[in-house]
């Protein structure tokens, strides 16, 4: 072997290298000398490029192990690329999450998900979760009784009981009818591209009277959207109204967050911290220097920001960039959930408030326990109660609106309704981006190069968070990266 054309071992300086005689491989018995290495000096260039090339500690960092986050690191691990995903709270799933107490699953905020979501099918085994249903239609709060509003979303002929239920006119029932026709009709490209208007001025322009808008679109979408005023995107609405007559609304058996666990659960081990609050970034040669308020300090090539909007726009508004989007509204819930021995319904079915906002503040209560039983330990029920643009920020305020809440409560369910123990309640001030306007998707990367995904990039739910994960990730193995 010529071992003339050894390179010289690496010098930062372009000096020789005082080590490198002692490295001289030594001459083996038998063989012949090795000819002595010219020492020649080298350039600094050369030399340069004969170093390593420095790395980053990671290859793609994610802030935030929400749906989105998790959803991007999911598909990033599919397409194997290695990334890890720095998360501030204890747990994955952002909002998203569930606590156990005295033996009750307690959902941060009720929620469910649309089984028909087109991205949680692709992403999710429904079977490993477990999905329990909830019965199509509502149970109607109105003229101070209940009253069973059978499955708007499914055809007339099908729906006998809808057709012959009280609370809305024929002529509503038709309408309701013919909206289903045209969601179903239309695709995303037709839902997507007509004109933006709020549900409220959409509903009106279809010729529904203000009886059903007041007893069943604005307590049903006003606890989809969280916001009563329906001013949400006329878009997002169709939408919405599609998936709901084409499949069901349902929990995971145990709860919500097995969610976020079974897409936690695809990602190879240690690649989420917890605990870890991204607190700065710092654009770098490699490519970004974070720091965390724990006191981890790493590289990254690649940053994905999928923190919710407000927490994003403050990390990003330290790397100067105007930040991922205009400043937008929060909707705003709180949800109380009660032990109780006997179940107030017999349905798996959503209660509204049919009789608007003058009537108290509760907007829609479902049994969970009767939706999935391991909701509650056994002998005893959970109902979870919400409020629709409330969110108060202390205990007093907590305490307050339970007073109003457990008064509408005997209202509606005479004073059994007393007995009921609180067993957590939720004020959630940022629940859902207000979605003014709904466009198939936003572009993934910020003016920063920084990856931005999350509910507020596409729509306000689990569809847009786990879409818009994975638009993050196609962006960073695609041929743009
Ligand atoms: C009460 C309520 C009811 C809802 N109802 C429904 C429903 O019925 N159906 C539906 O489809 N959707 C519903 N949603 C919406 C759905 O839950 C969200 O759209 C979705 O979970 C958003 O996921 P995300 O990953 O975009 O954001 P998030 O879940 O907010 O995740 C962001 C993550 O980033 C982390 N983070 C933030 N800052 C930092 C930082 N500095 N460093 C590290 N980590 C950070 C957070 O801790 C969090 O884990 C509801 C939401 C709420 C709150």
């Amino acid at each position: 072997m010529d071992t003339t054309a050894l390179p010289l071992f690496p010098d930062p300086n372009g000096d020789p290298a005082p080590a490198a005689a002692a490295a001289e491989p030594t001459a083996q018995p038998g063989a012949a000398p090795a000819p002595a290495r010219p020492r020649v000096p080298r350039s600094k260039a050369a030399a340069k490029a004969e170093q390593p090339t420095p790395q980053p500690d990671a290859e793609v960092v994610i802030i935030g192990a929400g749906l989105a986050g998790l959803n991007c690191a999911r598909e990033l691990t599919l397409a194997g690329r290695s990334c890890l995903i720095l998360e501030a709270a204890d747990a994955p799933g952002g909002r998203v999450r569930t606590d156990i107490v005295d033996g009750f699953r307690l959902d941060r905020g009720f929620q469910v998900l649309l089984t028909e979501y087109p991205e949680a099918k692709r992403v999710l085994d429904y079977d490993k979760l477990a999905l329990r249903t909830f019965l199509p239609g509502a149970l109607v709060r109105q003229g101070g009784s209940f009253h069973r509003f059978a499955d708007p979303f499914r055809e007339l002929r099908k729906g006998i009981a809808f057709a012959t239920d009280p609370i809305v006119s024929f002529g509503d029932k038709l309408r309701v009818a013919k909206l289903r026709r045209s969601c179903l009709a239309a695709d995303d490209a037709s839902l997507f591209s007509a004109p933006e208007e709020t549900t409220r001025e959409f509903l009106r322009r279809s010729g529904f009277t203000s009886a059903i808008v007041e007893r069943f679109f604005e307590p049903f979408f006003g606890g989809v959207f969280l916001e009563r005023n329906l001013v949400t995107s006329a878009r997002f609405f169709r939408y919405l109204f599609r998936l709901f007559s084409l499949g069901y609304a349902a929990v995971p058996e145990l709860g919500m967050e097995e969610i976020p666990r079974q897409l936690a659960a695809a990602l190879p081990a240690d690649s989420i911290r917890l605990n870890s609050a991204v607190r700065s970034l710092e654009k770098i040669d490699l490519g970004w220097k974070i720091e965390t308020t724990s006191g981890i300090s790493l590289t990254a090539g690649q940053l994905v920001m999928a923190a919710r909007e407000p927490e994003a726009k403050a990390l990003l508004a330290g790397v100067r960039t105007p930040g991922p989007a205009p400043a937008r509204n929060w909707n705003r819930t709180t949800t109380f959930y009660y032990a109780t021995t006997t179940s107030p319904i017999d349905e798996p079915v959503i209660v509204l408030n049919g009789e608007g906002r003058s009537a108290g503040p509760i907007n829609h209560l479902a049994v969970m326990s009767l939706v999935s039983p391991a909701y509650a330990p056994p002998g005893a029920h959970l109902v979870c109660v919400n409020v629709v643009g409330s969110a108060p920020e202390n205990d007093t305020g907590m305490e307050a609106l339970e007073v109003e809440v457990r008064n509408q409560l005997r209202r509606w369910f005479g004073p059994s309704a007393n007995s009921w123990q609180v067993v957590g309640g939720y004020p959630i001030a940022h629940a859902l981006p207000l979605q003014l306007s709904m466009a198939p998707h936003r572009p993934a990367q910020s003016d920063t190069g920084i990856l931005l995904c999350g509910d507020y990039q596409t729509t306000a739910s689990i569809q847009g968070a786990l879409t818009s994960g994975t638009a993050a990730a196609s962006f960073l193995t695609g041929p743009q990266s």
